[in-house]
Formats: structure tokens, C-alpha cells, sequence
């Protein structure tokens, strides 16, 4: 017999968008329960680094308007200006609530939060770069993941710590009642049943072969939904951050250039200066991962294999080093062999961060792109959801922001959802796919290995669908991921053992993984302009008349259709498109 728990709401994901959402639901006396994969503490939020925006105007004037503008532009005007403008306008005050839950964060030398610069973030609509991130050394995600973790505890979360959820659970009616899920520990099948299931699983940067993500960064949620029929918005925006470690893929933090750290070529030359006159540095992550592909493309890339730049830093100063980028020396003298006191890091553009995502409203309720209503029971948020206040293009630390603000609003109106709302009894049939599934991966006696397949996924998306892309490469790499369905289709596991079995949960990862790939590849081959982080060689000019509008990837037919972006913000004026130069 199946195990089944009941609850008001479920969240899949410890990190901080799963957390803040609990802790809302928490506060008001819900009986919630998050399901985590691995310990919450060791979600990817525990390594972000550099900070999390918001005007506080602790250092200079600042304007949550000037930000709102800054994201828009960020985003290469694909953004939704109404969230764009409700994550803006938010910020301070989630800052303030994490401020107040004990977030640790430094302080000027007047007691109030200190802010560094950071990528693409002006004052005056895009005049000189500003100080708005606010930061904790380079452990800013730590610190915020750690404090929302003791906030749930104290408020009494009932958490479900190493169970991986497998499939969604939809009626006939495609109302979300729960998710069956697996315990690591004991390879227990149990099925969560509750009026409302909240998706917090981030990102799915293990698609690519150099990455700065997890490694349990295999973008579960949206192999989830697009199993369960759920379509998938603007899958073809990946970041590439301009700094992991060359041949490491570990993350340096744009914060290191916040604090006045530069790049160099093999000839010494700051580059950047090129390529971004006014921002230089910190221009966004797009438009300076581009500038280093296209130094090494022209022969100035340094190392034995002229594949990367060095990030400069030692002229900040040990102390200063010391004191706002701690980890960083500790990484770079770890992964890198150096230390920046004295030598420069050795970098190259890095997978970082998926722009797409579950196709989300305000209130994280995920939009049926079939009828433009909202499919009942079912919430996402962060990384894995799709709003969109990202674009085509993050910037540094609007991440982080944007865990907490839409975290905030989807449990609210999961409150609000729950007051007078029946919970539906479960289909007769729930979780039996996922059960066969299970079953034929055990039965068979030969087939795949999941590592292999994994691995040539991962190559195939690297070498394919990179920071530039070409069009033979993207048709071919489409070719190429369908060809590795029918591979993921008949994986083989020797090891069936039920105890801590790591080589089927490998092999659960990787069924997601083709889910993620595919939904990329294909939005990327059919989306011909370039915007943001998408830069195709055949059409190197952003197009509004034809592409000013998001890709929704429908999973079961593997068409994409569009739909149009909201150019019209809540309050303020909209702001007019422009070509993006920093
Ligand atoms: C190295 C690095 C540095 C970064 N630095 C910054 C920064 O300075 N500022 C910024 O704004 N952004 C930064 N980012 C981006 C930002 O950290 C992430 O986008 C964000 O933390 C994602 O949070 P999340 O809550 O959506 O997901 P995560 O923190 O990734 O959490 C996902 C959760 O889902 C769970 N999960 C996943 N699948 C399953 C499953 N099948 N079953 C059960 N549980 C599951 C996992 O166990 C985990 O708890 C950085 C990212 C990286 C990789």
C-alpha cells in the first residue's frame, strides 16, 4: 500500500523561494509540509554570493523607478513591465522583513545596510552605475537561507528532508492535487495530497557541461509539469555568468567587479571598455559574457589554450579582499590555484541561470497558456517559475529578490485560495504512471547508462546552444536531443536495491533533464533575432515588429507558440523601447 500524507498546501523545495513561501503560509497557521530533495540548507541559494537588489538609497540617492528601469533594460524589454514594477517597488521592504527576521547583513559605518554596485544597475534611467546590492561578505544567499530555515522551525514547517517528487498529480479536470514522491532513504513511494502545491525546485543548469550550478540543479519542476502537459515560457534564455572559474565552472561573483575587480585579455588590455564604453565592467552579464567569447574567438584568450581572461582584483588590497570577498579568495586559492591578493583568477563564461521557466501570474499561480485562466491548485516560484521580471536577461542580485517578493505573493494568495476552498479526493488512477515508470526502469535487464546519457545531453547543449548561436549547430543539436529521448527512453539501472539507491534517482534527474533540454533547443532554433542572453549568428539584431514576445513551449506537442509581453506596469508611465547600449 501506497503511503499518503495530507496537507493544506505543499512545497517542493527548501530553497529561498520554497521557504519564504512556507513561512508565509506558516504565519497564518496552515499545516504545510516542504518536500526537499536534499537538506533545505544545501539548496543552490546557500551558494549565491554577490547580493540581492533594492533602492534602500543607503549609499546614494536611489529610486525604486531607477531600478524598475534598470531590470526592464536588463531584461532587452522581453520583461512584464507590471511585475517588473512589483518586484521594484517591493524590495525594500522584503529587505527590511529579512533585516528583521536576523539576516546578518554588512553595514555602513552610520549602522545601516551596506550596498555595492552591481551589473547594469544606474541611477537616473542609466546616467552612472549606483550602489543597490545589498550583501553579507559573499555569502549573501547563506546568510538569507539559513535565517528564512530557523524562521520555519520556529513557526513549526513540517519538512519532508531527502523525499524526491517525481509527478505531479492532476484530475481529470486538470486540478493539481499533490505529487508522489520517493524517500531516498528507504525508496518508499508515498503520494501528497493537498489543495494547493507550490513548485520552489530552481534551476536546471546541469543541462549544460560547464556550469556554476548544483549538481541537483536537473530542473525537476519543470520535467514535472511538462510531463503533466504544463507548457514551459521563454526556455531559449539561459545566463551565462562572465566569471566561473576556468575549467571549473565554480562561481567568482560579480560582486568582485562591484567592488572595482576588472577583466584583461591576454595583452593585458581592460576590454571591456570596448565593448561597453560607460558601464564597461558592469555592464550585464550578457553583453560582457559575449565581449570574453569574442576576445578568445579573435585569438587574445590567455592559458595554454587561450580559452579564457583574467579577473583582476589584487589592487583592491588584502584588507578589502579580505573583509567584502572572503569566499572568493578561499575559492580562487581552492579551484583556481592562485590567490588574488597577489594574481589574477582565470575566468570564462559559465551556464548560471535559467530566465524561463513555469509560466507564472504575480501571485505565482501558473497560467494555463491554453485558455489564459490559471491551472487550479498549482503555484511556482523562483527560478523555476516563469513571471516574467527576468527577460532575456537577469541581472546580478534581482535573483535573490525576486525568492522573496513572489515568494511573499504566492503564499498569500494560497491563503487566501485555501479559506473556502474543498479538497478534491484523489483520481482512482493517481500516481500510477509514475509508479510503471518506476517499475520498467527496474524490469529491464540491459538498456542505457543514466550517467552516459547525461552526460552526452549536457554535451550536445554546450557545443549546440552556448553564448552564440549558429544555425547548423542549433538544427543539428535539435536532431541530436531527440536522438537522446529515445536513449533516455530505455535507461538501465544494475542496481535496483531500494536503500539510499543514488543510481535511480540519477536516473529520475536525467528524465528531467531531456525535458529541459528539448523545451531550450527547440525555443532556441525557432526564435530568429537576437535579444539578451539569445545571440544567433544569422540574425545578430534584436527584432521587436516580429519577436517582442515570450516563447511558450508546449511539451507534449513540442510546438512553440507566443505570446505578447506586457509593456504596461501598474502605475508608472511604461517605459518605451531602446536599443540596449551600456
Ligand atoms: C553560484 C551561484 C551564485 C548566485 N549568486 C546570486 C546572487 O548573488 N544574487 C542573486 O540574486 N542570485 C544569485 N544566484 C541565483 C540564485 O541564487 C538562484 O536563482 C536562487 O537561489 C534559486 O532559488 P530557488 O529557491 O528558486 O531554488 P534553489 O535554491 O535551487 O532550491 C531548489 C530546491 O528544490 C528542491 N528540489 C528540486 N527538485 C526536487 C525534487 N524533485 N524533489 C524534491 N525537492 C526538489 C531542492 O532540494 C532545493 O531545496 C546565484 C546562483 C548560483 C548558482
Amino acid at each position: 500500500m501506497i503511503k499518503k500524507f495530507t496537507f493544506d498546501a505543499i512545497i517542493v523545495g527548501g530553497g529561498g523561494a520554497g521557504l519564504r513561501t512556507s513561512m508565509q503560509l506558516a504565519t497564518e497557521g496552515l499545516n504545510v509540509a516542504v518536500i526537499s530533495k536534499v537538506f533545505p540548507t544545501r539548496s543552490h541559494t546557500v551558494a549565491a554570493q554577490g547580493g540581492i537588489a533594492a533602492a534602500l538609497a543607503n549609499i546614494s540617492e536611489d529610486k525604486w523607478v531607477w531600478h524598475m528601469y534598470d531590470t526592464i533594460k536588463g531584461s532587452d524589454y522581453l520583461g512584464d513591465q507590471d511585475a517588473i514594477e512589483f518586484m521594484c517597488k517591493n524590495a525594500a521592504e522584503a529587505i527590511y522583513e529579512l533585516e528583521h527576521m536576523g539576516m546578518p547583513f554588512d553595514r555602513n559605518d552610520d549602522g545601516r545596510i551596506y550596498q555595492r554596485p552591481f551589473g547594469g544597475m544606474t541611477k537616473n534611467f542609466g546616467e552612472t552605475s549606483i550602489s543597490r546590492t545589498c550583501s553579507v561578505a559573499d555569502r549573501t544567499g547563506h546568510a538569507m537561507l539559513h535565517t528564512l530555515y530557523q524562521k520555519n522551525i520556529e513557526l513549526n514547517t513540517q519538512f519532508f528532508i531527502e523525499w524526491v517528487c517525481l509527478d505531479l498529480i492532476r484530475d481529470e479536470y486538470g486540478v493539481v492535487l499533490g505529487v508522489i514522491a520517493i524517500e531516498m532513504q528507504t525508496g518508499d513511494l508515498a503520494i501528497f495530497h493537498a489543495k494547493n502545491t507550490i513548485f520552489a525546485t530552481g534551476g536546471a543548469g546541469r543541462i549544460f557541461q560547464a556550469s556554476t550550478n548544483a549538481y541537483i540543479n536537473t530542473g525537476d519542476g519543470l520535467g514535472m509539469a511538462a510531463r503533466a502537459g504544463i507548457s514551459l515560457e521563454d526556455m531559449e534564455f539561459w545566463q551565462f555568468h562572465p566569471t566561473g572559474i576556468l575549467n571549473v565552472g565554480v562561481l567568482i561573483t560579480e560582486g568582485v567587479r562591484g567592488e572595482g575587480g576588472y577583466l584583461v585579455n591576454a595583452l593585458g588590455e581592460r576590454f571591456m571598455e570596448k565593448y561597453a564604453p560607460k558601464a564597461k565592467d558592469l555592464a550585464s552579464r550578457d553583453v560582457v559574457s559575449r565581449a570574453i567569447a569574442t576576445e578568445v574567438k579573435e585569438g587574445r584568450g590567455i592559458g595554454p589554450n587561450k580559452d579564457g581572461v583574467f579577473l583582476e582584483l589584487s589592487h583592491l588590497g588584502e584588507k578589502l579582499i579580505d573583509e567584502r570577498l572572503p569566499g572568493i579568495r578561499e575559492t580562487a586559492i581552492k579551484f583556481a590555484n592562485v590567490d588574488p591578493v597577489k594574481n589574477s583568477i582565470p575566468v570564462v563564461p559559465t551556464v548560471h541561470y535559467m530566465m524561463g521557466g513555469i509560466p507564472t501570474n504575480m501571485n505565482g499561480q501558473v497560467r494555463d497558456t491554453s485558455n489564459g485562466q490559471v491551472i487550479e491548485g498549482f503555484y511556482a516560484v523562483g527560478e523555476c517559475a516563469c513571471v516574467s521580471v527576468h527577460g532575456a536577461n537577469r541581472l546580478g542580485s534581482n535573483s535573490l529578490l525576486d525568492l522573496i517578493v513572489f515568494g511573499r505573493a504566492a503564499g498569500i494568495n494560497v491563503i487566501e485560495n485555501s479559506k473556502n476552498k474543498i479538497l478534491k479526493t484523489l483520481p482512482d488512477n493517481a500516481g500510477e504512471s509514475t509508479i510503471k515508470r518506476l517499475e520498467s526502469l527496474e524490469d529491464k535487464r540491459n538498456g542505457e547508462d543514466p550517467r552516459s546519457v547525461g552526460n552526452e545531453i549536457r554535451e550536445v547543449m554546450q557545443d549546440h546552444c552556448g553564448v552564440f548561436r549558429f544555425p547548423a549547430l542549433l538544427e543539428e543539436g535539435v536532431e541530436m536531443i531527440k536522438e537522446l529521448r529515445s536513449k533516455v527512453d530505455n535507461l538501465f539501472i544494475s542496481d535496483t536495491s531500494s536503500v539510499f539507491n543514488t543510481a535511480r534517482i540519477e536516473a529520475l534527474e536525467v528524465i528531467n533533464l531531456i525535458e529541459v533540454a528539448e523545451a531550450t533547443i527547440i525555443s532556441a532554433s525557432n526564435r530568429k533575432e537576437s535579444r539578451g542572453s539569445h545571440s544567433r549568428s544569422d540574425y545578430p539584431k534584436r527584432n521587436d515588429e516580429e519577436w517582442l514576445k515570450h516563447s511558450i513551449y508546449h511539451p507534449l506537442s513540442k510546438i512553440v507558440t507566443y505570446r505578447p509581453v506586457n509593456l504596461k506596469p501598474l502605475t508608472v508611465e511604461s517605459f518605451q523601447l531602446k536599443e540596449r547600449v551600456y
